[in-house]
């Protein structure tokens, strides 16, 4: 299967080529075609499957192959639950939309909103957006959605973890009726069912990966290793592997930036990632270690989401995560595009029945190992670790525009339950 034989413009394949793929992705063939057509699409993908340009490339062809007005109304709107994806995103609309006709821009909390403003009124074809600057930007009067022809959810369940089911369905209202809607999610529970059946009509269903299963050429184990012991192991992990760029997951901001500490100490450049982090330091931390500047970024699940670092040799979970999806998620990071990769994790006596449930979910029981000098404490409890309460709960967005921690402040109530738990 090449890209010539999915009905794409000229136009698009030169800037495919241009970024150098050469052959579609199981998504991009799934999806292209009857994204094409008209059709409303569901698609079970997660991040490293090549979905972005599964929506991306046949929504830019639909805008350009119809050209309007010169008055460029907004045509297309990409919603994001994170500012790092709706970045990353937009690059892939700027790098696909080359050589066509096609404005595009992005808006997102956390920054000064005059330039996204002053973007907007110039008019633009494809908007990229988190929800809440959206929001903000079109009770403003600075935006309509009024004239959308393709509206696309990436990541959907991100996007219900985070609280924004309201705001989603504001967004909707403010859409026409007509028109064309694209799902991306990569797991799918009753309420990411209910919500599609909300938005999608007739939706031809693709899928790039089974449902929660994990991709084959990765290769998982598990180190079994007394809690106070697991700092000395990674550090002993990465340095005595070589290992250059590894992405590191922690449950809490607070363990991210304390062992991110403890790794500069032992010579290993380290940069934290999660969000109490200012958006420029998010940047500039996941600039550093794409650049290989930084060797181990040090994240947690929800500022980890989406964040496009190809070919990561290796993944290790610090700590595990108490929902056991984020397993999947998090060791998504790696062996992406075909490429191998490694995913280790750290687990301490009383992560035991994390590791069963992940286990349970993933239907395979991970290899065990013990280093030698950082066995497990016989003597731990294995009663699982408390989780975190409320106060966490407004953490979760907490550097986000002041419109926003006002809303997070009194919206606990339509928070999904199992939000409760994060604490990142
Ligand atoms: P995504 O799942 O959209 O985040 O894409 C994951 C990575 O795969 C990104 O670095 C893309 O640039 C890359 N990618 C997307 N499509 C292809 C393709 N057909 N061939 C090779 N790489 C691709």
């Amino acid at each position: 299967m090449s890209f010539n034989n999915l009905g794409l413009s000229e136009a698009l394949l030169k800037a495919i080529s241009k970024k150098g793929y050469t052959t579609p992705s199981p998504i991009q063939q799934k999806a292209i075609p009857p994204v094409l057509e008209g059709k409303d699409v569901l698609a079970s993908a997660q991040t490293g499957t090549g979905k972005t340009a599964g929506f991306t490339l046949p929504l830019l062809h639909i805008l350009s192959e119809n050209p309007k007005e010169k008055y460029r109304p907004i045509r297309a709107l990409i919603l994001t639950p994170t500012r790092e994806l709706a970045a990353q995103v937009y690059a892939n609309v700027k790098e696909y939309s080359e050589f066509l006709n096609i404005r595009s821009a992005v808006i997102f909390g956390g920054v000064n909103q005059k330039p996204q403003a002053a973007t907007l009124r110039q008019g633009i074809d494809v908007l990229v957006a988190t929800p809440g600057r959206l929001l903000d930007l079109q009770s403003q009067g600075l935006l309509s959605l009024k004239r959308v022809e393709i509206f696309v959810l990436d990541e959907a369940d991100r996007m219900l973890d985070m609280g924004f089911l309201r705001d989603i369905e504001k967004v909707i209202k403010s859409m026409p009726e007509k028109r064309q809607n694209l799902m991306f999610s990569a797991t799918f529970s009753k309420d990411i069912k209910k919500l599609a059946h909300g938005i999608l009509n007739h939706p031809v269903q693709v899928e790039a990966t089974p449902e929660n299963t994990t991709v084959d050429a990765i290769s998982q184990k598990v180190y079994r290793v007394a809690k106070g012991l697991k700092t000395g192991l990674i550090i002993k992990l990465i340095s005595e592997g070589n290992w250059k760029q590894v992405l590191v997951f922690t449950r809490t901001k607070h363990g991210a930036n304390k062992l991110c500490e403890k790794m500069s100490k032992s010579g290993i450049t380290a940069a934290a990632i999660h969000g109490n982090k200012s958006q420029g330091a998010r940047t500039k931390a996941l600039a550093g270690f794409k650049s290989s500047r930084v060797r181990v970024l040090v994240a947690t699940d929800i500022a980890a989401r989406g964040l496009d670092i190809p070919l990561l040799p290796h993944v290790v979970n610090f700590e595990l995560p108490n929902i056991p999806e984020d397993y999947v998620h998090r060791i998504g990071r790696t062996g992406r595009a075909g490429a191998s990769g490694e995913a280790l994790s750290l687990v301490s006596a009383d992560e035991t029945s994390f590791l069963r449930v992940i286990e349970k979910l993933i239907e395979m029981k991970l290899p065990v190992e013990i280093m030698e000098g950082f066995e497990p404490d016989p003597n731990a409890s294995t009663a699982p670790i408390k989780q975190g309460q409320g106060r966490q709960n407004r953490n979760l967005r907490s550097s986000n525009t002041s419109r926003n921690s006002n809303r997070n402040s009194n919206s606990n109530s339509r928070r999904p339950k199992r939000n409760n738990d994060r604490r990142n």
